[in-house]
């Protein structure tokens, strides 16, 4: 009997063994891992977390819906869970890794077909393994003036991880969720659902209206673990005939409170289309040097240091990317209104010709035109050793808000030495405030205090009503925990209805059968 590293819960390793037979017959031996060297890649996350409470029991990586769907009936035979990931990026938040121990990863990167690109209604349906590189290139290749939306670790991730995992783009289309349209779904039982239009046989509006018939069922599919989505529907955004980027700086920490209430209307009324960036001077400057040239002293960054590293790069203690998107005569009257706006504020507004070489400006002009860059990996050098976990905080669009939630994340982290790296991201009403949490995960002590200080931001931040609204592998239950029993009582009753068995990724967001 072959052995194995790890098995799942409760499945004995003859069983397995059967199992893994079973999914070579169906998606072929090269394209099933169990051996330890081949499953690292899975295996790595660089959470405070011990990699063996999260460690796979094997990986498979099939080609079809049906070989999904065949999948499903052998792990429902032999009650083996299975965590679907598309292409298994997801940074800082668990990697390719389940939320449990011994779980199968269904690795689904060979479902990487572009089914279908309308240009003339700016849609596309495409499967989980597509690339925003692959999808990009196809519709450059195909002189399809349509622009994407991607995350900041673009080119590697795919459109579908990131819209289940409901994470944002920079464009005007920066909320990946809202801009898809249309999911094909394998469920726990094998069977396949389409939702909104996709349900009706022949239906030729499944990538344009979003709702369907009867209750709308997309959002279930969605930071869940109750069907494995196969294909997506996605709007896409015309290229338009001219865009402008700029960055404003703010010199002082406290200028949050300012630069949000300036945005606001100016987001609202689409004055600025895209989801904004406000990004603090240590995400800002981690992107482009290492902290050690700024501080090698204990705790947190100092201010000094700070300040240093501000003036050498030229940088605010807030820095917002924002873009103009229209014709030039639209951009024109558009930008005597964020110009009137911010005037008087003491921010310092750079337009794109006094940037020419600014690396951090030309990456965020990038992103907000939808292309790719790597660039923003240089944080995960600012401390080094390789811990990074985000804390991702919900905050209303409203200046005092934004203080308070930056003030206390400023405490919480320099209670444990850690440094404040954040941005906002303005969505609609809204800002993402996304903390990066970043420690040597090689040193085991500051790992712990890593993991001390994620527990005390989340509970903080959750005694005062702000909510995540994603978070890393280790702190699903935690997470889901202080959104009330309620919200958890009927997510679990879904589970159970869906699948009995808890084959899906069983806790996921902290949902379990
Ligand atoms: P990316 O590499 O694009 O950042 P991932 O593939 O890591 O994204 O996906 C992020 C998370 O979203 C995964 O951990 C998983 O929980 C969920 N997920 C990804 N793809 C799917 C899918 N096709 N069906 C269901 N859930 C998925």
């Amino acid at each position: 009997m072959a052995e194995f590293n790890v098995l799942p819960d409760g499945v004995s390793a003859e069983d397995f063994g059967n199992a893994i037979e079973e999914f070579a017959a169906i998606v072929g031996d090269e394209n099933v891992f169990v051996a330890a060297d081949n499953l690292s890649s899975y295996n790595k996350i660089m959470i405070p977390a011990d990699s063996d409470d999260h460690a796979a029991s094997g990986a498979l990586a099939p080609a079809s819906t049906e070989e999904v769907q065949a999948i499903i009936g052998v792990c429902d035979k032999y009650i083996i869970p299975v965590w679907p990931i598309s292409t298994g990026k997801n940074f800082g938040y668990g990697s390719a890794a389940a939320a449990t121990r011994g779980q199968l990863i269904l690795d689904l990167r060979r479902m990487n077909k572009i089914i279908e690109v309308d240009a003339e209604l700016g849609t596309a349906l495409i499967e989980p393994g597509v690339t925003y590189k692959q999808l990009k290139d196809y519709l450059v290749e195909n002189e399809i003036p349509l622009w994407l939306s991607p995350p900041a670790p673009s080119a590697l991730v795919s459109p579908v991880g990131n819209a289940v995992d409901r994470g944002v783009g920079y464009t005007p289309y920066g909320d990946n969720f809202f801009m898809s349209c249309g999911m094909e779904v394998v469920l726990a039982d094998g069977q396949v659902l389409r939702t909104g239009m996709g349900s009706m046989p022949n239906s030729t509006s499944w990538q344009v209206f979003k709702w369907g018939y009867g209750p709308s069922l997309d959002g279930i599919f969605t930071q869940s673990n109750y069907g494995i989505v196969t294909k997506l529907g996605m709007w896409l955004m015309p290229q338009p005939p001219a865009f402008k980027a700029f960055v404003i700086r703010f010199p002082d920490d406290a200028d949050i409170e300012r630069a949000v209430e300036i945005l606001r209307p100016l987001r609202i009324n689409q004055i600025i289309p895209n989801a904004v960036v406000i990004a603090h001077a240590l995400w800002e400057g981690g992107a482009e040097v290492v902290r050690s040239d700024y501080y090698q002293g204990e705790g947190s960054i100092s201010d000094e240091a700070v300040e240093t590293m501000k003036s050498d790069l030229g940088m605010g203690a807030w820095n917002i990317y924002a873009g103009l998107y229209g014709t030039p005569d639209q951009i024109e009257l558009n930008w005597n209104i964020v110009k009137g706006a911010f005037e008087g504020s003491g921010a310092i507004i750079q337009e794109e010709e006094d940037m020419v070489g600014n690396a951090s400006f030309e990456y965020r002009a990038k992103l907000m035109r939808g292309e790719m860059t790597l660039k923003e990996f240089g944080l995960y050098n600012w401390r080094g050793g390789g811990g990074s976990a985000w804390f991702a905080p919900v905050a209303q669009a409203k200046g005092p808000e934004a203080l308070s939630q930056m003030e206390l994340a400023k405490e919480i982290l320099g209670k444990y030495g850690f440094d404040y790296v954040a941005e906002y991201i303005i969505g609609w009403r809204e800002g993402h405030h996304i903390i990066d949490l970043l420690f040597d995960k090689t040193n085991a002590e500051e790992t712990a205090k890593a993991g001390q200080c994620f527990d005390e931001l989340l509970r903080e931040f959750s005694e005062r009503g702000w909510g995540s609204y994603r978070t890393n592998i280790a702190y699903m239950d935690k997470v889901a925990d202080t959104f009330g029993p309620v919200k958890k009582d009927v997510n679990q009753r879904i589970k159970r209805a869906l699948d009995p068995k808890g084959i899906i990724a069983p806790g996921k967001s902290g949902i379990y059968t």
